[in-house]
């Protein structure tokens, strides 16, 4: 494989859908000992938003199915919403002229910086920014060795679910976990968690 199609895109997110649905409890449970507890709620809700969109159409192409994502989290509230919806856009971008892994790795490179510079979060603050840059970096590097598109996704995950486990033993610097001090250490930032989902789902459908 070295593209994604608009099915292969759509089958992503919809197995991404899926595992955030079996696993609400836990976001839940995690947001609740280090936040205010409705993460799990807002990621629901900005991932219900999306797959009606989906349904509504179009989602002929990568772009479409991507651009389609980004809004049904822009319209949701909570921090996270506009977040992710700002980090979806930036993979839209960018396939909207290629789905290669060099394509995936430029959207992921663009979407963290987006995130980084909206929730003024470096690596280290216990956000989704410690997936999303090393995400970010496994699929430059993935792409600089040519690593296939599986391949380059593998890397993501693997970078994406050590900068999550990463975040366990950290102060948060930013957002609502950081208002609770030591009360969020030894809890993962689900939005970190959330990120390395999202590349496991992206192998488990790119997987040969
Ligand atoms: P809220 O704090 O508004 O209830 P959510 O529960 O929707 O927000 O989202 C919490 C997640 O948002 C956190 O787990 C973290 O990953 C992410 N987050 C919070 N603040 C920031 C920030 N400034 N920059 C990047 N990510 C952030
Ligand atoms: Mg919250
Ligand atoms: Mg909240």
């Amino acid at each position: 494989m070295q593209s994604l199609t608009a099915e292969d895109a759509r089958s992503w997110i919809d197995r991404f859908t899926a595992d955030v649905d079996d696993r609400f409890a836990d976001l839940t449970d995690l947001d609740r000992r280090a936040g205010d507890g409705d993460y799990g709620t807002n990621l629901r809700s900005a991932l219900r938003r999306a797959s009606a969109n989906l349904e509504a159409g179009p989602t002929d192409s990568p772009e479409a199915v991507f651009t389609a994502v980004a809004n049904g989290f822009l319209n949701t509230g909570g921090t996270s919403g506009p977040l992710f919806g700002m980090w979806f856009r930036e993979f839209a971008k960018a396939f909207a002229t290629a789905t290669t892994a060099e394509a995936v790795a430029t959207g992921a490179t663009n979407a963290a910086a987006v995130v980084q510079r909206l929730g003024k979060a470096e690596v280290g603050h216990k956000t989704m920014v410690d997936a999303m840059v090393p995400a970010a970096e496994a699929l430059t590097a993935a792409v600089e060795e040519g690593t296939d598109l599986p391949g380059a996704l593998r890397s993501a995950a693997t970078a994406a679910h050590e900068g999550a486990e990463s975040t366990e033993e950290l102060l948060a610097r930013r957002g609502r976990a950081s208002y609770v001090g030591e009360h969020a250490r030894g809890v993962i930032d689900p939005g970190a968690l959330t990120v390395a989902w999202f590349f496991d789902a992206a192998v488990s459908v790119t997987a040969p």
